[in-house]
Parts: structure tokens; sequence; C-alpha cells
């Protein structure tokens, strides 16, 4: 048995709908998936009923965006088993939103400066109304045959180290860690083979300083981790006495990775819930 701790859907950067990733989710043979959008929660209550529906256990989710140590890297913090109705959570990432919507404007600016010719409204018209991001400007670049793919679309223009590319304010991880716990969530450290650590050291210390302020978790299991980051994030997960977690990181058709790809026991979705389910009895 299988789960996917890691998805996204049409409500930030994925290509499925919440109701077609729990169809795939089916066909993929998962027993338990979470959904985490990045910086929303708008795709939850869809995704909780057709899992529902299929028989499949849920977890509702978030990715949030953070301010990184190192400039080269990304730091994103998962959110799992969150309550999407909290006033702390839904304030950080309504200003998760206004940071990510201000900067398209700054991004189409520097785009037109190099000869492309695209619009605000070209971008709003992909992204319909989800939680907008540099891979919805990557699909108006592709439409407009300005780059072969989306991938593409980054390293010539959207990527960090690309002419286009503009940062967004973020949060800091220890206010991300608080406001998941104040929605009754546990915290996991997402991907941190893409901290842009320079060695095991620093990594160490960057885990051992998100452990004192609470982090509940570290993600083992990711399409970017060889085995041997897998097994280096389990050891500091055992370390710090925090949880393993593992998904594809399934964008749909955005990016090649299938879901259910990472093949993460089914007892790493358990192990998450009864820790859910201890925190709450103590809270
Ligand atoms: P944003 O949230 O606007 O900063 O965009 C980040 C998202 O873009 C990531 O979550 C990925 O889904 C996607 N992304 C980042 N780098 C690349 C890349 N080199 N190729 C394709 N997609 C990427
Ligand atoms: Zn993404
Ligand atoms: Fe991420
Ligand atoms: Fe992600």
């Amino acid at each position: 048995m299988f789960c996917d701790l890691h998805t996204h859907s049409t409500a930030s950067d994925g290509t499925l709908t919440p109701q077609e990733l729990a169809a795939a989710a089916q066909c993929a043979g998962l027993n338990a998936i979470a959904l985490t959008d990045h910086d929303t929660t708008s795709g939850l209550n869809a995704f909780e009923t057709a899992c529902n529906d299929l028989n499949i256990q849920f977890v509702p989710g978030v990715e949030i965006s953070c301010e990184g140590e190192n400039p080269s890297g990304e730091t994103h913090l998962l959110g799992y088993f969150i309550n999407s109705n909290n006033a702390e959570l839904d304030a950080l990432l309504a200003r998760q939103a206004r940071a990510r919507t201000q900067r398209v404007p700054k991004i189409i600016t520097r785009l037109n400066e190099l000869g492309v010719d695209v619009t605000i409204e070209d971008v709003q018209a992909v992204a319909a109304g989800a939680m907008i991001g540099r891979p919805h400007i990557a699909q108006v670049l592709l439409a407009k045959g300005y780059v072969k793919t989306v991938q593409d679309g980054f390293t010539r223009y959207l990527g960090r180290h690309a002419p286009a590319f503009l940062p967004k304010p973020r949060v800091k991880v220890s206010q991300a860690i608080k406001a998941v716990h104040a929605a009754g969530g546990l915290a996991s450290l997402a991907h941190p083979t893409q901290l842009g650590c320079t060695d095991d050291a620093q990594l160490t210390q960057f885990i051992a300083q998100l452990a004192d302020q609470g982090l509940d978790a570290i993600e083992a299991w990711h399409s970017d981790h060889p085995p041997t980051m897998v097994a280096k994030c389990q050891r500091l997960a055992e370390r710090f006495s925090l949880l393993a977690t593992g998904g594809s990181d399934f964008h749909g058709d955005a990016k090649p990775i299938a879901l259910g790809s990472q093949s993460v026991p089914y007892d790493v979705y358990e192990r998450l819930r009864e820790a859910h389910e201890t925190r709450k009895a103590t809270r």
C-alpha cells in the first residue's frame, strides 16, 4: 500500500482539477493522498469530497513558500491535516497571495522590456483564478511560441538566474510553522535538497534550528531526491525526533513527474495521522 503526500492541482500550478487528481490517485493505486497547493487551501473541499467518493484517505495540506537562509535555494514548508478555516493561517495565505499577485505585473514589464509580447490578462486567463505562479507565465510563453517547453521558459526567462526573475516577499519559516500549528496541522520541511545548503553540516544545523521552532517532519522521499538523499533525510528525522514524509510533487502535465512515483509506504501516512491525532488529543 502506498501514499503520495505532495501534489498540486489547478488551485495552484498543477494541471488537474482536484476531482481529476483524486481519480488519478485511484488509477495510480494510491491508498492515501495529500493535496498541497502553493499558498492556498482553495482546492481542499472539492478534493476531500472526491477522495471520499473514491474511498481514498485524504490529507488536507498546503505548501507555503518561505524566506530562505540561502538566496540560491527554495525553502518550502508543507502543512498537513490543517483546518482551512483558521484565521492565522488564512491571514498568512492572504499575504502570500497578495505578494504573488503583485509580482506578476513586474515580471510582465521585465518580459516586455526583453521584447516578449505578453500581458497580465494573458497570464490571468491561464491561471483562471488559481494561486498565480511562474508556471502560469511559462505556459503563456509556450502558447505564444516564445519557448519550447515550460522548463525552457524557466531556463530562458523566469528561473532564478534568468533575466525576468523577480523574487516574491515571503514569510519566515518559524511564522509558517506557527500558522500551521494554529490551524491544528503538522509542519514538514519540503524537499530539503532545494534549500541550497552547501554541505551536510549546514543542512543539519538548519534542521536543528527548525526542530527547535517546532518542525514536526522532514520530507524524505521527493522526486528531486536520489536514494542517498532519502536515506540522509530519514537519518536526520530520526536524529531530531521528527517524522519522515514523502511525495512526488506531482503537477499534472506541468512537469514530467508521475503521481505516486516515489512509492511512499502507506505507513508514512498512518504515522503522520497518528501524530496528528495525538496532538489533537493533548491540545
Ligand atoms: P513560483 O511559485 O511562482 O515561485 O514558481 C515556482 C514553481 O515553478 C515551482 O513550484 C515549480 O512548480 C515551478 N518551477 C520552478 N522551477 C522550474 C523549472 N526550472 N522548470 C519548470 N518548473 C519550475
Ligand atoms: Zn509548483
Ligand atoms: Fe516546493
Ligand atoms: Fe510542491
